[in-house]
């Protein structure tokens, strides 16, 4: 059936926001009637479903609201959720009235119960949302994100999420277990676990059960008929013990690509960012899991510039690039956000020239790193799963360590493993031709 209300989603920022945006769609779908619409200009409801976590996604928000404002259809509703909805609560309807409501990110199950109701505003962080059953989110047509907890324990120094999302609640096993099935039943066969800090996992149920980990819950959903890959983001080095390691390199449903959280190579600024390891650590734990993963790839996050952060510092943090030999890289300056431990070291901030010129010189240190990396895959045979075609006749996938490789191919190939033989790369991807 279908309906005559439409409703337009922007979301901003990480890719939690991007599942949470898919089942705020799917409620509204289910439950409202809602259908989605990529036309803002035609859409009766219009939500941005934000992040907060630097400084630019609330900037974002606000000059992205009042477009929106001028150019929606008479009478549309326009609705904001996620981490910037929690933080700003009602103040985003006191500085942009025409907002009809606001929903944290904890509380988006409420979203159809105040989609209707004119400046109603839900950022309960302490809101039990691990047992609610969201309506199935769409899956791009190969991949799915099942969310495995919410909120986060930890409370990094720099770090806004756990006044957004409070505190960690792990999703019961049974829950993600028939996620991920309702998703292969839909044509996945890849699925990406997703939480603020996923090893952690178990800790903690709403309904006061055994704890379990993270290890368990891979070992389960590794059952999933169908389902060929696993990804999950985002880890705690903290957390990457041996039993967790070992489970990694074991199960061949892992992909081999996995996110290691630098944010800084300094001991004496990751005690200040309460990170919890130390230099050495870190560097132990990709020693070790290297030594165990044939042809793993390692990504990364680094904040440069966190308050009282010296050039010595700096350059452990460069250390570590250069022994981890990240194979990507998201780096960020360190941006001060509200109601965070940090800001109350606002009087040993980094200059923002200095903190600029840091962030160019490991970009450009990490250019190098690829430009040497990337060639040697010319000449190799890789194993792809083929999830688009281009406009060009291109079909586009990943390696199970998440490289991404183009070749000449047709749609007959889509969401089927195939062999490519590397011809080119850029810094970022890989080109071949199919071989059998
Ligand atoms: N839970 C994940 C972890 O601990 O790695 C990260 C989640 S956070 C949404 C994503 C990344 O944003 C962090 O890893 C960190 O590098 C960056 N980030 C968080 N707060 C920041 C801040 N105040 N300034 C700059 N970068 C920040
Ligand atoms: Fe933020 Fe730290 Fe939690 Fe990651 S682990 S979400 S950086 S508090």
């Amino acid at each position: 059936m279908s309906s005559n209300k439409k409703l337009f989603i922007q979301t901003l920022g990480c890719q939690m926001n991007d599942t949470d945006s898919q089942h705020i769609a799917a409620e509204l779908e289910k439950h409202k009637d809602y259908s989605q619409t990529d036309k803002m200009e035609d859409a009766d409801l219009i939500i941005i479903n934000t992040c907060s976590v630097r400084e630019k996604p609330v900037q974002k928000l606000f000059s992205e609201i009042g477009q929106f404002n001028k150019k929606k259809k008479e009478g549309a509703k326009i609705g904001v959720c996620g981490c910037t909805a929690s933080h700003l609560g009602k103040d985003i309807i006191k500085r942009a009235p025409y907002v009809d409501f606001v929903v944290g990110a904890r509380n988006i199950s409420k979203i159809k119960d105040v989609v209707d109701i004119k400046g109603s505003v839900e950022i309960d962080i302490d809101h039990d949302e691990s047992t609610y059953e969201f309506a199935t989110a769409k899956t791009n047509k190969y991949r799915a994100s099942v969310n495995i907890s919410v909120g986060c324990d930890k409370k990094c120094t720099y770090c806004i999420v756990p006044s957004t999302r409070g505190d960690e609640l792990s999703i019961p096993p049974e829950m993600i277990v028939d996620q991920v099935q309702k998703s292969v039943d839909m044509g996945a066969v890849e699925v990406m676990l997703l939480g603020q800090n996923v090893n952690s996992y178990g800790r903690r149920f709403s309904d006061g059960r055994e704890k379990s980990s993270f290890t368990k819950l891979l070992q389960e959903v590794s059952k999933v008929e169908g389902l060929e890959r696993i990804r999950f983001t985002s880890p705690h080095p903290l957390h990457m013990d041996d039993e967790f390691i070992e489970e990694f390199a074991r199960n061949k449903k892992i992909s081999r690509c996995i996110h290691m959280p630098l944010q800084s190579g300094s001991t004496s600024i990751l005690k200040a960012m309460k990170r919890g390891y130390t230099k050495e650590w870190f560097l132990n734990r990709t020693e070790k899991i290297r030594s165990l993963v044939p042809d793993l790839r390692i990504t990364t996050d680094i904040i440069v510039a966190f308050p009282g952060e010296t050039e010595e510092d700096y350059q452990d943090t460069l250390d570590v690039v250069r022994q981890a030999k990240f194979d990507q890289i998201f780096n960020f300056k360190y941006s001060p956000r509200p109601g965070t431990e940090a800001l109350k070291l606002a009087d040993i901030e980094v200059p923002d020239e200095i903190g600029s010129a840091r962030l160019i010189e490991l970009i450009e240190l990490h250019k190098r790193h690829l430009e040497a990396i990337m060639p040697t895959y010319v000449g190799q045979t890789l194993n792809v799963l083929v999830e688009s075609l281009k406009p060009n006749g291109e079909i586009c996938g990943f390696t199970d360590n998440y490289l991404q490789v183009f070749a000449k191919g047709s749609d007959e190939l889509l969401g089927k493993f195939v062999n490519i033989k590397i011809t080119d790369n850029t810094r970022t991807s890989l080109k071949g031709e199919i071989v059998q």
